[in-house]
């Protein structure tokens, strides 16, 4: 089989990036282990995706946005950051900006199938389903890609979007640091007696953080960051213990508290290519990044990067070049490694800081809240950065 463009992995970014090229001439390939059926009706994960304004821009020029049920988005109006029992909050909200919403909040399940969907409808793109990659070898004029059912690809340009433990990157021999934070995440969603007003909270207690995140209705994603030895005790707590739990660190804001459904729990580390590309090869998504969740900017990272590289690339034809060559791909490694990397170290300075049982952390974190507060300057640019207005 011959394309243009192979990408290895069909996650929300590997979507994403395949509907970004099929308006161009290139014949685009998508290959995943995951069968047609779970990418078409993903699976609950427990995850709620906060996106922000250019995230919402990127996905409706590519008719992504369109295809998610509008009543499952939430909006958040306003967020509270508070550090341990402290009633004082670092108070972000969205009338200090042009918009209605800081944010939304989004099902990963619905973003994931509306991509599939759109990247299924596009004449550009062909999905392959039900099948992994055995080994790939590249030259200087082509990629060859050997699948799990034998099958072989080849291509110009060759596409790693296989999430954050990638084996494409590992193959290619490109470095990543990856930073084990030995914790956590454990997700759920929960039913509370009182109305959330569209508020997000992040709580940095002691050895813990506890997200709260607000869904449509009166529902919250709950979001618990914990050592992971003492994850297991979480996943195993019966639910009215949990409910009551949740509800007394949250100092019962939303009144009786009730899971809804499950807990799901993911291993946290984040992950950083040290080059974002190769001859006839680059990485997007987690591949390239793997964020903390905390900030939230693991997709809206993808995303800008999907943008970016889409962009490089439609250069690149439109002047008759090889848009699969080291010195074009560079271009995205250049644009994307600036986007990435002030994020990268200051989400992980972040985590470190408020998780830290120091006496300097404990009185830093709480000069930063203040500092934060106070000064415009910095607040806008805190706000910038996690809402992406412009
Ligand atoms: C609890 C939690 C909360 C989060 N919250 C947010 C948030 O609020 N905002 C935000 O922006 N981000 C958030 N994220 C991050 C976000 O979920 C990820 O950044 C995003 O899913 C990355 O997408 P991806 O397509 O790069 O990778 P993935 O979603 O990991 O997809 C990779 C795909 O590649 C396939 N694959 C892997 N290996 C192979 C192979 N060898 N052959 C074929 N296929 C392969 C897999 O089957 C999968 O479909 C959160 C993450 C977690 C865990």
């Amino acid at each position: 089989m011959n394309f243009d463009v192979t990408i290895v992995g069909a996650g929300p970014v590997g979507l994403s990036f395949a509907r970004a090229l099929s308006d161009t001439s290139l014949n685009i390939a998508i290959i995943d282990r995951q069968t047609s059926k779970s990418l078409a009706n993903p699976p609950e994960d427990g995850r709620e995706i906060a996106l922000t304004h250019l995230s919402k821009k990127i996905l409706t020029s590519f008719g992504i946005w369109q295809e998610i049920d509008q009543n499952e988005i939430s909006l958040i109006k306003e967020a509270k950051v508070i550090n341990g029992a402290s009633p004082y909050s670092l108070h972000f909200n969205h009338q200090d900006t042009s918009e209605n919403t800081l944010g939304h909040l989004i099902p990963n399940r619905l973003i994931r199938a509306a991509a599939y969907k759109v990247a299924k409808e596009s004449k550009a793109i062909k999905i392959i389903t039900g099948v992994g990659v055995d080994s790939f070898n590249i030259d200087a004029n082509k990629a060859e890609i050997k699948l799990s059912n034998k099958e072989i690809i080849h291509c110009s340009l060759m596409i790693a979007a296989d999430g954050r433990l990638s084996s494409s990157r590992r193959s290619m021999g490109i470095p990543s640091e990856v930073k084990d934070f030995g914790k956590t995440v454990i997700v759920c969603k929960m039913e509370h007696e009182k109305p959330h007003s569209n508020i997000a909270y992040e709580c940095f207690h002691y050895g813990r953080t506890l997200a709260v995140l607000p869904m449509v209705g009166n529902y919250s994603s709950i979001v618990i960051t914990i050592s992971s030895d003492q994850a297991d005790a979480i996943m195993k707590m019966k639910d009215q213990t949990f409910n009551q739990d949740i509800q007394t660190r949250f100092n019962s804001r939303l009144g009786g508290m009730m899971i809804v459904g499950k807990k799901y729990s993911y291993p946290l580390y984040a992950s950083h290519a040290s080059h974002f590309h190769a001859n006839r090869f680059a990485l997007i998504g987690d591949a390239s990044v793997g964020m903390h969740p905390v900030t939230a900017h693991g997709f809206n990272l993808g995303l800008r990067g999907s943008k970016t590289l889409a962009t490089v690339i439609e250069e690149a034809l439109s002047n008759k070049l090889d848009f699969a060559s080291v010195e074009i791909l560079s271009k995205y490694n250049q644009k994307h490694q600036r986007s990435t990397r002030p994020l990268y170290y200051g989400t992980n300075l972040l985590v470190d800081l408020y998780n830290s049982e120091r006496l300097t952390a404990k009185v830093l974190r709480r000069l930063a809240l203040r500092f934060g507060n106070n000064f415009w300057p910095v607040k806008k640019l805190i706000m910038g950065q996690l809402t992406e207005v412009q």
